[in-house]
């Protein structure tokens, strides 16, 4: 840590997100669901998400968190700026 500039907000697209087929999608389906509803957002056509969401999705889909990001980006779901702040984690 200690970088000098904040690292970019994560932000869900929940559109694309619902074309995605849910047997890729469905876990992430459901952790974006599950957030929408705890923080009472359901009118939202994005999602801004924690950076340590991230890495729990990474978990979920047994993946490193760099190669969820891309795979998220590649299906359009999550703004390619995020690939940055994945580099500012420690993996
Ligand atoms: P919490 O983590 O105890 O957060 C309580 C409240 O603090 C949140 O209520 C929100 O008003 C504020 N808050 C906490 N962290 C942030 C932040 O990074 N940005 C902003 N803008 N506000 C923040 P809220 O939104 O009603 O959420 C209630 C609870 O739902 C949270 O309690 C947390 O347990 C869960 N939650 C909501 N959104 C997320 C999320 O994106 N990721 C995770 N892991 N949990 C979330
Ligand atoms: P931004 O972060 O670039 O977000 C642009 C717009 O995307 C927001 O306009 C909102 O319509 C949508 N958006 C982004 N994240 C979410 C989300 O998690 N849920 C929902 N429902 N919509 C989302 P909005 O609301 O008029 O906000 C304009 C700007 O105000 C935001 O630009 C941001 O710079 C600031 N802002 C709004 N809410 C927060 C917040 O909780 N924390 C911080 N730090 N800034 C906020
Ligand atoms: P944001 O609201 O602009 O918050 C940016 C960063 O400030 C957060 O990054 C977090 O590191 C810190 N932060 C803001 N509020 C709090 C707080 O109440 N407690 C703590 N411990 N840290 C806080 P982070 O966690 O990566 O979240 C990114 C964005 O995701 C937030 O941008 C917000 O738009 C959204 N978000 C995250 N958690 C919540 C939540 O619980 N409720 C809501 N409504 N939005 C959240």
């Amino acid at each position: 840590n200690g970088a000098a500039e904040p690292p970019p907000r994560l932000v869900l697209d929940l559109e694309r997100l619902q074309t995605v087929p849910s047997d890729q999608a469905g876990p992430l389906q459901r952790y974006a669901a599950t957030i929408q509803s705890q923080r009472g957002d359901y009118n939202g056509k994005v999602l801004s998400i924690r950076q340590d969401d991230l890495r729990t999705l990474a978990v979920i889909y047994d993946q490193s968190p760099s190669v969820l990001t891309e795979q998220l980006i590649g299906w359009g779901v999550l703004n390619p700026e995020a690939r940055r702040a994945v580099e500012h984690q420690t993996n």
